[in-house]
């Protein structure tokens, strides 16, 4: 199938341009970008301008910032195209319910992809707490901003999420492997002085059995950098880290589950894009989203110290 990719930047580049090169499902035959592009691709600086030309591209994906998302997926299933949100799926919860009402009233397939859910060990963490009765379960997502969004002001800006923009890729893996709901119930935002958005946030979550459900996340790490989920349950402790890729249980690593075909987080988004186009699925989970606009609405301000790259 041809597809489309929309917003050339850090992530189209990195991941998607990559996982649809090796992919079976896709060929890459536009870009949509004001300043970006890909060799040996059609690019476009208008979407409406491929949108009308290119009717032959029946799929687009999404990868720009949240805050401009929603006009282009609106537009795009409104010209009926299936439609591949990268994460956040948008700036607010309201929109990205009109976009599955959307896809819904022109039947095509909308999917919110979470890329963290297909980090390499989630599926046997999930696996592994679904029988267990879970005790206590913490999240250290501690990353260097500098490093991983140089230069990237809209993470800053309102929408651009701040800290969560790395924290909701943990909140999608909890979501995915806990076999019970969560509701957050506190949170404090560190904000610094000179930003809209937190650069820190430490969250609570009522869990439904009483259990201890707790997340960090800081952008303030130098050296080592760690993104570990850890849960205690009463039947043993699994710790997974490097965002999903390692899995150890009582202590013991894991080894790398046996897969066929592609592997890595993005091939097995875009896998899993053709299956939702083919069978005229839509796959839009706002959970991980649900918790961080929580967060927004619960948390408590903390002023800190300016942000200066
Ligand atoms: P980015 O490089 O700053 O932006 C991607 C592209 O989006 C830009 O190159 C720009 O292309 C386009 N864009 C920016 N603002 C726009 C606007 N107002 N209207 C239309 N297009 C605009 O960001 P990124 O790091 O790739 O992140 C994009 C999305 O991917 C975010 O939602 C992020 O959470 C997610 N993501 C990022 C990473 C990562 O490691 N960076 C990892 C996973 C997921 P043009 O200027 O050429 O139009």
């Amino acid at each position: 199938m041809e597809i489309a990719l929309v917003g050339i930047g850090k992530i189209a580049i990195d991941q998607h341009v990559p996982a649809i090169s090796a992919s079976p499902d896709w060929e890459l035959t536009a870009t949509v970008s004001r300043h970006g592009s890909v060799e040996g691709v059609q690019a476009y600086t208008d979407f409406d301008a491929m949108l009308e030309e290119r009717q032959d591209i029946r799929v687009v994906s999404l990868c720009m910032p949240p805050v401009p998302r929603f006009d282009y997926a609106a537009r795009a299933i409104r010209a009926g195209r299936h439609v591949m949100l990268e994460k956040p799926p948008g700036a607010t919860l309201s929109e990205c319910h009109a976009l599955v009402d959307l896809a819904r009233a022109f039947r095509v397939s909308l999917f919110a992809t979470w890329h963290s859910r297909e980090a390499e060990q989630v599926a046997a963490a999930k696996a592994w707490l679904a029988d267990k009765r879970l005790e206590r379960l913490s999240v250290t997502w501690k990353e260097d901003v500098r490093r991983w969004h140089p230069g990237q002001e809209w993470i800053w800006q309102p929408g651009g999420l701040g800290v969560f923009d790395p924290g909701i890729n943990a909140l999608s893996i909890v979501t995915e492997i806990l076999p019970d709901p969560i509701h957050l119930t506190s949170a404090v935002l560190e904000v610094p002085q000179n930003r809209q958005a937190p650069i820190a946030a430490s969250l609570d979550f009522h869990h439904p059995a009483g259990a201890s459900v707790t997340a960090v996340f800081d952008w303030r790490q130098e050296g080592d950098q760690t993104w570990t989920i850890e849960a205690a349950t009463d039947a043993g402790r699994m710790v997974l880290t490097e965002g999903g890729a390692r899995l150890a249980i009582d202590g013991v690593e894991q080894s790398a589950p046996e897969t066929e075909g592609l592997t890595g987080e993005y091939p097995s988004l875009y896998a899993k894009m053709a299956r939702y186009v083919t069978a005229g699925e839509s796959d839009v989970d706002l959970s991980p989203m649900r918790h961080v606009a929580d967060a927004f609405t619960l948390g408590r301000r903390e002023t800190v110290d300016p942000f200066v790259e």
